[in-house]
């Protein structure tokens, strides 16, 4: 069986405390291999080799720096279904999806390796004769990047490929049950060419591993994705160090659904929302806005559409719902639905583990859809993170504005409307980084700003040009060639 290792400064290590820990396939409970756990011993050595790789790398020219990120898209296209086979096995999105997020990380490398030659900075008119001014984009240094398990090689391409391009070394710790897709993805940055001690791994619990990233010095930035509640923490401390950091967490997602609404069309969108990756993305469809008008019909199809949806294994091409991550989460799950429940919410379908036709040995929750629930239910609040979504009732736009708007969240919203009116006034006004219309509230491409308002992050944007801003300070530059002294504010008034 497998051992997955740190890599640092060019060398696969074991981690300093000699221990492994198992890697499970949460679609049977199997152990796929076994991951060394680190402590801030390696930290130590990781931040090390990346400030010294750093000081050279800051100095090749980003067009060179962009061709090894060219080689990245090129191995990642070659190996797109072996490492999605990988992802799905230690993840369990279907297969489908895994292949989708390795395509996503494809599309971020050429996107990323194109901002080689770019990296625009701006050159602007001084007030002064004879003296030109210009800003400049130039690296943190280090960066160290967090990342969760569900989405693996995605949101660690969103974080690395711009931080590498830009002239920055990273040091990456991913989440305790993904290490698999995250050796895969070091490895071709190794094959590459990438010089060593650019890019170094680091495995191991995020209070060990993550803590000391968050407390070491000379890890300038910290990016981080995952729940609000670590965010928090990292924010927290990160504050009194004077630390950088970039965090985008949790979601409560809706869909509105107008009277005016292609309801097959929003059916779908709803589906694929709430129950693909078995709820687990950030961006899933975790609540349902419908006008009143309308409820009834939406629901008839949602529960039609909801017993097609066949469970299992995410390497079976046929599955459509695979499992979700672990124990913990689906007993979270299922206490979601017995909260809902008591709370008054009508259970319409699911809500149950399940234990038969051979998924026991998988971590496996049936699609769920409540309805009757109210915005102040804790369903309608919480972050569930699985296959469970809440139908809400509303009268008309402005109240399933109101509504959208009332959680503490602000990644991903859409709304299904015929109206233009309707439609540019929901563009407007619902409160997420994310707006979808007619389509479902997942599906974001790598050349726009990902993340979200409120409670979701700190104003930083992952992906697109935006991820630049992260990942560089501004630098102005002023040049005077009139050969004497020139005072701005004063010998130009
Ligand atoms: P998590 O528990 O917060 O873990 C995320 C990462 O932080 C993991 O690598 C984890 O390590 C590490 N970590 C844990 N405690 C830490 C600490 N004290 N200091 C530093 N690092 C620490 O989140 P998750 O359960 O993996 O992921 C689910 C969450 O991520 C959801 O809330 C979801 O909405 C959010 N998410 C947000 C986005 C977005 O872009 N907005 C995208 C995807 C996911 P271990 O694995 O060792 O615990
Ligand atoms: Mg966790």
């Amino acid at each position: 069986m497998s051992t997955i290792l740190n890599y640092i400064n060019g060398e696969w290590l074991e981690g300093s405390t000699g221990k492994f820990v198992p890697v499970m396939n949460p679609a049977n409970g199997k152990v796929l291999a076994h991951v060394t756990q680190s402590t801030e011993k390696d930290v130590q050595l990781a931040v090390q080799a990346a400030k010294e790789a750093q000081k050279l790398w800051r100095l090749v020219p980003a067009p060179e720096r962009a061709d090894i990120l060219y080689k990245v898209a090129y191995l990642l296209k070659e190996r797109k279904e072996d490492i999605a086979q990988i992802l799905t096995s230690e993840m369990g999105k279907v297969i489908d999806e895994g292949r989708g997020e390795v395509q996503e990380a494809i599309d971020m490398a050429y996107y990323m390796a194109g901002e080689g030659r770019r990296l625009f900075g701006d050159t602007i008119p001084s007030e002064l004769r004879n003296k030109f001014a210009m800003s400049v984009r130039v690296p943190v240094g280090v960066v160290g990047i967090i990342t969760p398990w569900n989405f693996p090689i995605a949101i660690a391409s969103w974080k690395s490929l711009p931080a590498l391009v830009a002239g920055n070394a990273v040091v990456w710790k991913p989440a305790t049950e993904t290490p698999m897709t995250a050796q895969e993805f070091v490895k071709i940055y190794e094959e590459a060419g990438l010089p060593k001690g650019l890019i170094n791994l680091v495995n191991g619990s995020g209070s060990k591993v993550g803590n000391a990233m968050v407390e070491h010095p000379d890890i300038d930035i910290i990016s981080f994705t995952g729940s609000n509640e670590v965010g928090k923490a990292i924010n927290g401390r990160a504050g009194e160090l004077l630390k950088r950091t970039s965090l985008e967490m949790g979601g409560k997602n809706a869909i509105t659904v107008l009277e005016d609404a292609d309801l097959d069309l929003a059916v779908e969108g709803i589906l694929w929302g709430a129950f693909g990756t078995a709820g687990q993305r950030c961006t899933a469809t975790s609540r349902v806005i419908v006008h009143q008008d309308v409820k009834k019909a939406l629901e008839d199809k949602l529960i039609s559409g909801i017993h097609e949806l066949k469970m299992g294994d995410g390497l079976d091409e046929t599955v459509k719902v695979g499992p979700v991550i672990n124990r913990e989460a689906l007993e979270r799950i299922d206490e979601y639905v017995k909260i809902g429940k008591e709370a008054g919410a009508i259970l319409l379908a699911g809500g149950k583990i399940i234990t038969e036709n051979g998924l026991e040995s998988g971590n496996y929750y049936a699609p769920t859809i409540f309805t009757n629930v109210t915005p102040d239910m804790r369903i309608a609040k919480e972050e569930i993170f699985g296959p469970v979504v809440s139908i809400i009732s509303v009268e008309n736009l402005d109240e399933a504005v109101k509504v959208n708007n009332s959680v503490e969240f602000g990644l991903s919203s859409a709304i299904y409307t015929a109206d233009v009116n309707k439609a540019f006034k929901a563009m407007r006004d619902l409160d997420t980084g994310i707006v979808y219309i007619n389509a479902g509230t997942t599906g974001a491409e790598i050349h726009l700003p990902f993340g979200g308002t409120k409670g979701t992050g700190n104003g930083h944007r992952d992906s697109g040009v935006a991820a630049l801003d992260v990942y560089t300070e501004w630098k102005s530059i002023y040049v005077d060639y009139s050969g004497k002294l020139q005072r701005a504010q004063i010998d130009n008034n």
